[in-house]
């Protein structure tokens, strides 16, 4: 109930994801100086008769309904009519003419509207290239139902202290590890919580002590530093206790601050103390001092070499 990943705990609007891909009307016009005719790219290429467009049909005669003027350019078009183009025209149905290679075909319908058309043929598409076609169109907007939570809102419902799991997770690592501390429990409460506490604190702990204590755990993998990401999965493997296992690490202080630094370090003696072999690729002076063994690699023996031979 408390994953997003899961059907059970997923927001059912947008499946667990957050955000919804739309259609953009600012993406489906980029240029309102334009006609309908050269403006609307995104919608119906498919040529009827020597250039003439499936479009240009739907356009003309949706225009000849309304008694607009439709060679106008975009932005002098009443805005009511442009709604009609954009997200059709409900129960009114219009009459359609066009000129096919048999003939003048007719026939009235009303008309499904530009953005729910391309939804449509996006949702219904089986290609992955017009996929990405119709892409090109769309936009990321907060899901309407959890507004980002991704969680379904009887999950949201369920409150620790005063806050739901995406509030907790909302929080930097440390103010979430101080709130839970600072919650007032019952007796009976404290005996339920006591070793969910116990391995939130510990795994929280973990985080701080290779200085990622201003992340959020809401935070998208996507979007952490090469850093971020090495010192996460430290993090992890602090609290695994295997032994026996080598680590490499390619620069894991890149962006700390020199307090946090000390912190890594003390991390990785206590991965080494456990019982495995850490090999750092690093620049960092400390780090270096700390190091049982270094290898030099470069074109002359370093100062900082040189010191310690
Ligand atoms: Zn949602």
């Amino acid at each position: 109930m408390f994953s997003f990943n899961n059907p059970f705990g997923a927001c059912p609007t947008c499946t667990g994801i957050g955000f919804l891909m739309r259609m953009d009307e600012d993406l489906i016009i980029p240029d309102k100086n334009k006609t309908l005719y050269d403006g609307v790219k995104a919608f119906g290429s498919s040529t009827m008769k020597k250039g003439e467009t499936m479009a240009k049909m739907y356009f003309e005669s949706i225009g000849k309904h309304y008694g607009v003027d439709i060679k106008k350019p975009i932005k002098k078009l009443p805005r009511e009519f442009l709604d009609k183009i954009l997200y059709g025209t409900g129960n009114e149905a219009i009459d359609f003419e066009y000129e096919s290679s048999i003939g003048i075909r007719k026939f009235t319908a009303p008309f499904e509207g530009v953005i729910p058309t391309l939804e449509r043929r996006h949702n219904e598409t089986k290609s992955q290239g017009m996929r990405d076609f119709y892409e090109m169109y769309m936009s990321e907007s907060d899901c309407p139902t959890c507004g980002g939570a991704r969680l379904k809102k009887e999950s949201l419902c369920v409150k620790v202290g005063n806050k739901n799991i995406n509030e907790l997770t909302d929080m930097p690592i440390c103010s979430m590890k101080e709130y839970l501390n600072s919650l007032e429990l019952t007796a009976k409460e404290r005996m339920i919580a006591d070793q969910i506490f116990k391995e939130l604190d510990k795994r929280l702990q973990f985080l701080i002590d290779v200085g990622l204590d201003y992340l959020t755990l809401s935070r998208a993998a996507g979007t952490l530093s090469g850093g971020e990401a090495q010192r996460i999965r430290l993090a992890t493997q602090i609290g695994s206790s295997l032994t026996g296992v080598l680590y490499i690490l390619d620069e894991p202080s890149i962006g700390l601050h020199q307090r946090d630094n000390d912190k890594l370090i003390a991390t990785l003696k206590k991965l080494r103390d456990l019982g495995n072999t850490v090999l750092v690729v690093e620049h960092d002076e400390d780090t270096m001092y700390a190091a049982d063994q270094i290898i030099d690699i470069g074109p002359r023996t370093s100062e900082f070499m040189e010191e310690r031979l």
